[in-house]
């Protein structure tokens, strides 16, 4: 199913229509959830909150976002309860689930205090089910996917890919690996392993989305797959050709949201600047030469977007 652009891309403004699950603690605020179309938000990296009006998610849910030099010397880092709190509260306090595309700390880090705060399910390789054991997640809170499960919830039809993470430092993938134990936080970026790196394929009666939460793929990952809109990770990726060909012309998408390219080792209260590194300009000029393949579309953190009216 093809979106509306003229739809799409309309700041969404608040109506009347609120809808909350059943038994919520309140209802969510409508511009992030309503019962006619289905709605993201970029949360920055490759967090997103998505919802169709009956089913919420969030994906790589990442808002503590320690500094480069905290990052980098290797001290443990908190997770921020006040801003996970914060953005919980926006989404409405209830989500079905937290998917982790992969167990780096930005992605895995604040999903266990997502899913607490919103009774929701930690969903992700054996490695994110141990960050939700050392947050202290019970098990009926955690399910473990491998590849190529599918995961349902309400009318979203979610398959977890075989992926593969983008070579983002140096040209090496970092944190490779897998965690064996509970990860107690605070910890250090470094204890924060990659586990298993999935794509995810996200089915929907409206429409079909793809999260490629980091700039690699596997070639031919996506034989027999179409999807309608690509939010595709694009730091650390080897080349933008290269990305571009292997995910998005093989599914055929019509539109390519650009995430993971924003600074994320300054906070989210700032505003929002490119990573180092990204080439924002060389991606869109490379972009420019697919134009009539795919739409490139920028998006806003913490503005809800209309992907499938
Ligand atoms: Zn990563």
């Amino acid at each position: 199913m093809r979106i509306l652009p003229h739809l799409l891309w309309l700041p969404l403004v608040l109506c009347a229509c609120a809808a909350g699950l059943p038994g919520g603690n309140m209802p969510h605020p409508p511009q992030f959830f309503s019962t006619d179309s289905v709605r993201l938000t970029w949360m920055g990296t490759a967090g997103c909150f998505i919802s169709d009006g009956e089913t919420a998610f969030f994906i790589d849910p990442f808002v503590s976002r320690p500094g480069l030099l905290k990052v980098g010397l290797g001290f443990a880092l908190a997770p921020q309860s006040d801003q996970i709190a914060e953005w919980c509260r926006k989404t409405g306090n209830m989500a079905d689930a937290v998917i982790i595309s992969h167990s780096h700390y930005d992605h895995a880090m604040d999903a266990p205090f997502f899913a607490s705060n919103t009774g929701a399910v930690l969903v992700g390789s054996g490695s994110t089910a141990m960050v939700g054991r050392g947050a202290g997640l019970n098990e009926e809170h955690i399910r473990v996917v491998t590849f190529g499960d599918t995961l349902r919830i309400g009318q979203f039809r979610i398959r977890f890919l075989e992926s593969r993470h983008g070579p983002a430092l140096f040209g090496k993938i970092p944190w490779p690996g897998r965690m064996e134990k509970p990860l107690v936080p605070p910890a250090a970026a470094s204890k924060y392993r990659l586990g298993k790196t999935f794509t995810l394929l996200i089915e929907h009666p409206k429409g079909t989305l793809v999260h490629n939460g980091s700039a690699g793929y596997l070639p031919g990952m996506f034989d027999g797959i179409t999807a309608d809109v690509v939010l595709l990770g694009i730091a650390g990726r080897e080349n933008t050709r290269g990305l571009l060909d292997n995910v998005v012309v093989p599914l055929g998408a019509a539109t390519v949201i650009p995430i993971h390219h924003d600074h994320f080792f300054s906070p989210l209260n700032k505003p929002v600047k490119p990573l180092w590194g990204v080439h924002l300009g060389e991606f869109e000029q490379t972009a420019g030469a697919y134009k009539e393949t795919f739409e490139i579309h920028w998006i806003h953190v913490g503005e809800p977007i209309l992907v499938f009216p």
